[in-house]
C-alpha cells in the first residue's frame, strides 16, 4: 500500500517487538489504537486538601508529615503510618509492602496521599493510597492525571508517555483530522476529534472533574459519538451490501388464495400484531432484494403462525421454504404442527434432522430435490452439503441468538449455492426481546417486527419463590393439580460444567418422582435421549397421557402445551433471566390460570437474588430483558463474544440513547451525501475489523 491510500494511524508504532508484544495484549495495534486506548478514570493530583476538611466518598490527595512509622503484626501484618498536616491527620495502612517501603516511609518525611479517607477503629485512614515522597512546596500536578488499563510489565508511566510522544511528537499526519463533514459537526455542535482527543489524555486544568469523570464532558460526548457513528456506519452499509444483491420476487399477485383456505382452516383469529408484522414481511418478500427481518416477539406471542404464513407466500410463487430450529425437539415440534397446518393444502413437510438414520434420510433429501417437499423443516442439518434444494426462496431461522456463527454462516452459504443466483429471503426470529438501544445499535442491519401483544384468552402466569427445604408443599400442589386433570413440568438444574451431572441429575430427579407420585404417570425428557424416543415422549405429554414430565432444560424453547399449567424449576438461582423467562413461558398457554414454582437453594448470591427479584416481580419479556442488559451488559445479553461482533467501549446504551438516535440519522446522511468520509470514519474505529461476521 503506498502512503497515499494508506489510513493516517495503521502504521505500526516504533517501538521494540517486546514493547508491540505488550500493547498488543490491550488491544493495541497501531498508532490509532494507542490514541483511542483512553483512560478509564482520573485522578485528581491538581488540589492538597486539610486531613480534617477533606470530603467523603471519593479519592482525595492530602500531605503531610510522617510522625509515627511501625510493622504491626496483629490482627495481621501491615505497615502504619502515622501522617499529620496543620489540620489533623490520618493513618495509611500497607497490607502488602517491601522492605524497601519501611525504610522510605520514615519518620520526618513528607509524602503526598491520594485515596479514599475512612473512619475505622483508629479514626481516620487511608488503606493502599497511592503514596509519593515529596519536597516541601513541591509545585501540584497542573491537570488531572489520565490513568489508563495497563498489563503486566507496561506501567501506567510508560503508556503515558508513549500516548504523549504519539499525540505530540511523532505525530503521522493525518492521524486526528476531521472524519465528518463540517456540516454535520456545525449542525450536532460536536467538538472537534483532534482537541477532543487531546483533552482526554491531557484534560485542561479547568476541566470539570465531574463532567469527566462521568463521561458527560463534551469531548468524551464526542468520542462516543463518534464510535457509535462507526457501528451504525458499517451495519448501515452491511445491509445495504446485501440488500443489493437479489431475491427471488415472491409477489402477492395469486393473492390470498393458500393464505385465505390457510387462514379459514385455523379456529382462531390472527391478533392485530400478527396481522401487522405479517404485512410487513408480506411487503419484503415481495421485493427483489433479499429479506433480512428480525421478527421479535414475546414467548408465545405466536410467531410460528406468522413464519408459516410467509412460508405459504413463497410456496405460492413457486419457492421452497427451509425452516431451521436450534433444538431437535423443537424442530420436531414445527415439523408436527407445520405438516397438520399444510396438509389439507396439498403442501408436503419435509422433515429432516442430525439423528436421522441414513435410509430415512435419502427420501427427505430426494423430496427436497425435487421440490415435491416444498417445506424443509429441520435442525442446522438442514443447511450441510448433502442437501439440495429445489428453489430455495426463503430461510426461516427460529430463536436465531441460539445458533452459533457457523450455522448461520452455512445457511448463507446454502443460499450463495443456488444456480440461479437469487439469495433467499431471510426471516429470523427470537423470543428474546431485545431493548430498543439495544436492537437501534446491534441489530442496526436488520430491519426489524416487533409483535407487540400475546393472544387473547392468557391468563398471566403466577411466579412463586419456594426455599428448597419446603419441597413438601410443592409435592402437595403437583398432586392436586394433576387431579383436577392438568400437567405439570418438572424442570431440572442446569449444571454447566458437566453434561453428564446434569444427564445423572435428571435421572435421579425422575426416579424419586415416579416413587414420590406412584399413581402418576411421569415422563423424563433430555438432551441425550434419541430424536424418536424424545418425540414419543413429547407427544405423549401432549396427549395428555403423561402427566409430570421431568425435563432438562431442552424444553426451554418453544415447546407448545397448553394444558399444561404448573411448572417446578429447581435450583432457580443457578439460571439466567432470559432463560427463566422462556421455560416460564411454557405455560399460560392455554386458558386456565398457571404458577410457575422457582424452587431456590439458600443462601444467594447478591446477584442470583437480584435476578430472582426481577423474574418474580415481571412477566412482561421487554422489561425482564431491559433489566437484565442492565445487569449484564451488553456483551453477556447478546453472547456476543460468540458471534464476534464488536463492542460498545465508550457508549452505554443506557446512558447515551440520545447519542445513538443522532449516529442513526446521521449514518444515512453519511452513506447518502459524503460516502468518503464515511468510509474514513468506519476505518479509523474498526479499519480490518470490519470483516467481522454478522449473518
Ligand atoms: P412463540 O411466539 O413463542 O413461538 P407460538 O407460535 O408457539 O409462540 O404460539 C403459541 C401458541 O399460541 C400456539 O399454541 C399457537 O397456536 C397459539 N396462537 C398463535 N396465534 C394465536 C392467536 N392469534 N390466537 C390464539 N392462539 C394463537
Ligand atoms: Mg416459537
Amino acid at each position: 500500500m503506498d502512503s497515499s491510500t494508506s489510513v493516517p494511524g495503521e502504521a505500526a508504532l516504533a517501538v521494540s517487538p517486546k514493547m508491540q508484544e505488550k500493547l498488543a495484549r490491550l488491544g493495541i495495534h497501531n498508532a490509532m489504537d494507542l490514541v483511542l486506548h483512553l483512560p478509564i478514570r482520573y485522578e485528581d493530583e491538581t488540589h492538597v486538601f486539610p486531613i480534617d476538611h477533606a470530603p467523603q466518598g471519593r479519592a482525595v490527595q492530602i500531605e503531610g508529615v510522617i510522625t509515627h512509622n511501625e510493622v504491626v503484626l496483629k490482627p495481621r501484618r501491615q505497615l502504619v503510618c502515622r501522617i499529620e498536616d496543620r489540620s489533623g491527620s490520618l493513618c495509611m495502612r500497607l497490607l502488602n509492602f517491601y522492605g524497601s517501603q519501611v525504610k522510605a516511609y520514615a519518620v520526618g518525611k513528607r509524602v503526598r496521599l491520594l485515596g479514599e479517607i475512612r473512619h475505622g477503629f483508629f479514626g481516620a485512614e487511608m488503606v493502599h493510597p497511592k503514596c509519593r515522597i515529596v519536597q516541601e512546596n513541591e509545585p501540584l500536578a497542573a491537570a488531572m492525571t489520565p490513568v489508563y488499563a495497563v498489563t503486566a510489565g507496561l506501567p501506567q508511566k510508560t503508556l503515558a508517555k508513549l500516548t504523549h510522544q504519539v499525540l505530540n511528537h511523532l505525530q503521522q499526519p493525518g492521524l486526528l483530522d476531521e472524519t465528518l463533514p463540517e456540516k454535520i459537526i456545525r449542525q450536532y455542535r460536536l467538538p472537534e476529534f483532534r482537541s477532543s482527543i487531546l483533552a482526554l489524555h491531557h484534560p485542561p486544568p479547568e476541566t470539570p472533574v465531574d463532567l469527566l469523570q462521568s463521561r458527560m464532558y463534551p469531548a468524551w460526548q464526542r468520542i462516543k459519538f463518534d464510535e457509535l457513528l462507526a457501528q451504525q456506519l458499517s451495519m448501515r452499509l452491511h445491509y445495504r451490501q446485501r440488500r443489493s444483491r437479489t431475491a427471488p420476487q415472491l409477489g402477492q399477485k395469486h393473492k390470498h388464495a393458500l393464505h385465505d383456505r390457510f387462514l379459514g382452516q385455523l379456529d382462531f383469529k390472527l391478533t392485530a400484531a400478527q396481522e401487522k408484522v405479517a404485512a410487513e414481511i408480506g411487503r419484503d418478500l415481495a421485493s427483489q432484494h433479499p429479506m433480512q427481518r428480525l421478527l421479535q416477539g414475546d414467548v408465545g406471542s405466536g410467531k410460528t403462525i406468522v413464519a408459516a404464513i410467509a412460508a405459504l407466500q413463497a410456496i405460492e410463487n413457486g419457492y421452497q421454504t427451509a425452516m431451521m430450529a436450534p433444538t431437535e425437539i423443537l424442530a420436531e415440534q414445527h415439523f408436527q404442527k407445520l405438516s397438520l397446518w399444510f396438509a389439507p393444502l396439498g403442501i408436503q413437510v419435509a422433515w429432516l434432522s442430525g439423528g436421522q438414520k441414513k435410509k430415512d434420510r435419502q427420501p427427505v433429501l430426494a423430496a427436497i430435490e425435487s421440490g415435491a417437499a416444498m417445506l424443509a423443516v429441520g435442525t442446522h442439518a438442514l443447511f450441510q452439503e448433502q442437501v439440495g434444494f429445489y428453489r430455495l426462496g426463503l430461510a426461516i431461522i427460529d430463536e436465531q441468538h441460539r445458533f452459533g456463527v457457523h450455522q448461520r454462516l452455512a445457511l448463507r452459504m446454502k443460499g450463495m449455492q443456488q444456480e440461479s443466483g437469487l439469495v433467499p429471503h431471510q426471516l429470523m426470529m427470537s423470543a428474546t426481546p431485545i431493548p430498543r438501544t439495544l436492537s437501534m445499535s446491534y441489530f442496526a442491519d436488520l430491519d426489524v417486527s416487533i409483535i407487540d401483544e400475546l393472544p387473547p384468552g392468557r391468563s398471566p402466569v403466577v411466579t412463586k419463590l419456594v426455599a428448597d427445604n419446603r419441597r413438601r408443599e410443592v409435592v402437595a400442589r403437583i398432586l392436586q393439580a394433576c387431579r383436577q386433570g392438568k400437567q405439570v413440568y418438572w424442570v431440572c438444574p442446569l449444571i454447566e460444567e458437566s453434561e453428564t451431572l446434569q444427564l445423572q441429575t435428571a435421572m435421579e430427579t425422575y426416579e424419586t418422582l415416579c416413587k414420590i407420585f406412584a399413581d402418576l404417570n411421569v415422563g423424563l425428557v433430555h438432551g441425550r435421549l434419541p430424536a424418536q424416543e424424545k418425540a414419543g415422549m413429547m407427544t405423549r405429554f401432549k396427549q395428555g397421557e403423561i402427566q409430570l414430565l421431568v425435563a432438562t432444560t431442552v424444553i426451554e424453547v418453544g415447546v407448545d402445551v397448553p394444558n399444561a399449567s404448573l411448572m417446578v424449576i429447581e435450583n432457580a438461582e443457578r439460571m439466567g433471566l432470559s432463560q427463566l423467562h422462556q421455560l416460564r413461558g411454557r405455560v399460560g398457554r392455554g386458558t386456565g390460570a398457571s404458577v410457575c414454582i422457582l424452587l431456590y437453594q439458600q443462601p444467594l448470591s447478591a446477584i442470583a437474588r437480584k435476578r430472582l427479584k426481577i423474574i418474580f416481580e415481571h412477566t412482561d419479556g421487554f422489561e425482564i430483558a431491559r433489566q437484565d442488559l442492565h445487569l449484564r451488559g451488553p456483551g453477556e445479553f447478546l453472547g456476543a463474544r460468540q458471534s464476534g461482533m464488536p463492542m460498545l467501549r465508550f457508549a452505554d446504551l443506557e446512558q447515551d440513547g440520545a447519542l445513538l438516535t443522532a449516529a442513526q440519522s446521521v449514518a444515512d446522511e453519511m452513506l447518502n451525501v459524503y460516502p468518503e468520509s464515511a468510509q474514513r470514519h468506519i476505518q479509523r474505529w474498526l479499519g480490518g475489523k470490519t470483516e467481522y461476521l454478522r449473518v
